[in-house]
């Protein structure tokens, strides 16, 4: 049993780490390691390898060598969804475990994690039921003596990086469907945030794949991530990840003509009209910008309210956030924990100080809570910001903390056209009773995913991704594995017909 292999990390123990290479538990060939710090208790609290180029390199190759020659790419769908299904069964018995770890290394809150590890088994049974479906069509030919069908088959090897806010959900966006799709992985988790993918890669091997199927390799950015992107032989790279980042491994990627998903950032508007239901609307505010401590790319930052209710909607809005429990994410009470890094909440506090430099006015939070329990933790405030205009840095820019910026408006073309003057497109919400209204606004807005009154809510079944420079292409959804397959067209000729062979046939 797994379980028994992976216990609980003790108070005060440092973890000490291993990558997944071609099915065996390695340290990087140079022998260095990177520390990853607990955000609430601001120790270290495990050590991981830093991959290095030629660690990189082994990863690809055997990803390549998984793909080209072992028995993975023999599999037929059905004989790979029974492997996915038993991962999947391993993260549901693994998942207080995988849990803990994830809160331990980001700070994200523990009932959050319960959450997400209840749903990240069934993106591998959904996709496991779509590993036997993947199929291609036959095509009536415009010449007689053709038959003419495609074949839908994996693209390959896939580099997969992940962001630090939610490592074991981003990965399963990226590996459920791959796997499906007959494809072969190496990933490379934040710097910040690798222990949950190291602890899933044990869950996998126990799983049965064959080796090279699954590796994971951790490091920098800009060292370790950057090598990945490069490698000539990874066919595909699936980013989450900052807009900025998601440009250079685009552009990384365009050098040897790597498919490439790009999830990225957002600035997403919140749209409450008049008629909306308000105790609703501030618990969707609420959800959208406190939850995860606002660092997630959906995150409903920019909250655009009907002139006749900014009052009434801002004072519940502030009466609620002064009342978050901040606190140990482990603690099943806590609402919301520390920022994950400490640079990220110098990057947070930073931004309330330009707000401030802006005009922006402090409704409530703006600075590091005074309780000297949290003293050693990355904690901010939830803070909400009035008298925003779209001009600020503020609200335009992505914060990825728990910062709110209100704004008001009189006329449904005003707040749409208000809510796409942003670089970003990946979500909105839009709070009203009228379902006219909804569906028109909601179609309006240039962006992946839309909520009608309601916010941040995802699904295995559903596709999700960005509009303008929150991303290219879709995961979730059988739309996601378009992403990791290619078709091929295959003619065949029925009746031994020659032609002219200097046409064109
Ligand atoms: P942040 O949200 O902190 O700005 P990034 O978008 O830079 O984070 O990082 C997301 C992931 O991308 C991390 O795993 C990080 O290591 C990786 N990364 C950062 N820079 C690069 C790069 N130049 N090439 C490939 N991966 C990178």
């Amino acid at each position: 049993m797994i379980s028994q292999l992976i216990e609980a990390p003790g108070a005060g123990e440092i973890r000490q780490y291993r990558m997944l290479i071609n099915g065996k538990l390695v340290e990087a060939r140079s022998g260095k390691t990177l520390e990853s710090i607990n955000p609430y208790t601001g120790r270290v609290w495990a050590v991981v390898p830093e991959a290095g180029d030629e660690d990189v390199d082994v990863a690809v190759q055997a990803a390549r060598t998984a793909f080209d020659e072992g028995p993975w790419g023999r599999m037929t769908g059905t004989e790979r969804a029974r492997l996915m299904r038993r991962l999947a069964d391993l993260i549901a018995e693994n998942a207080e475990h995988l849990a803990t770890i994830e809160s331990t290394d980001n700070g994200k809150l523990r009932r959050e994690m319960n959450g997400q590890l209840k749903a990240i088994p069934e993106w591998f049974y959904y996709f496991a039921g779509a590993a036997d479906k993947i199929h291609g069509e036959t095509i009536p030919s415009d010449k007689p003596n053709f038959f003419i069908y495609t074949r839908r088959e994996p693209i390959g090897v896939v580099g997969a990086i992940l962001p630090w806010n939610s490592p074991l959900l981003l990965l399963a966006f990226k590996l459920a469907p791959a796997l499906a799709a007959g494809c072969t992985f190496v990933i490379k988790p934040a710097e910040q945030t690798p222990a949950s993918t190291l602890e899933f890669a044990r869950l996998f091997t126990e799983a049965g794949f064959p080796p090279g199927v699954f590796n994971v390799i951790t490091g920098f950015g800009p060292t370790t991530g950057r090598t990945l992107v490069r490698h000539p032989r990874v066919d595909k790279v699936a980013f989450t990840g900052s807009t900025e980042t998601g440009k250079e491994v685009m552009k990384g990627a365009a050098d040897h003509l790597a498919r490439v998903t790009l999830e990225l950032g957002g600035k997403s508007p919140n749209i409450v009209f008049d008629d909306a239901d308000l105790n609703a609307t501030t618990n969707g505010v609420i959800a959208g910008i406190f939850a995860a401590t606002g660092q997630t790319c959906i995150a409903g930052s920019r909250l655009f309210v009907h002139e006749s209710i900014p009052d009434a909607l801002v004072s519940r809005l502030a009466e609620r956030a002064r009342t978050i429990k901040l606190g140990d994410p482990l603690d099943p009470a806590t609402e919301m924990g520390p920022v994950a890094f400490k640079e990220q909440l110098a990057k947070i506090k930073s931004y309330i100080d330009i707000s401030q430099q802006e005009g922006a006015q402090l409704v409530c939070g703006g600075k590091q809570p005074a309780d000297p329990s949290l003293r050693d933790g990355y904690f901010i405030e939830p803070t909400i910001l009035t008298q925003v205009d779209n001009s600020m840095r503020v609200a335009r820019e992505e914060i990825f903390g728990p910062v709110l910026s209100v704004f008001s408006f009189s006329t449904e073309a005003e707040v749409i056209a208000q809510a796409n003057d942003t670089q970003y497109g990946l979500a909105a919400g839009v709070w009203t009773r009228d379902g006219q209204r909804a569906h028109r606004v909601a179609h309006a807005i240039r962006a992946g995913t839309i909520w009608i009154n309601a916010y941040r809510v995802l699904s295995f079944n559903v596709p999700f991704g960005g509009y303008k420079m929150s991303g290219i292409g879709r995961e979730n959804g059988l739309e996601a594995l378009h992403e990791y397959t290619q078709v091929k067209a295959v003619w065949v000729e029925l009746e031994g017909q020659t032609r002219d062979p200097f046409t064109l046939g």
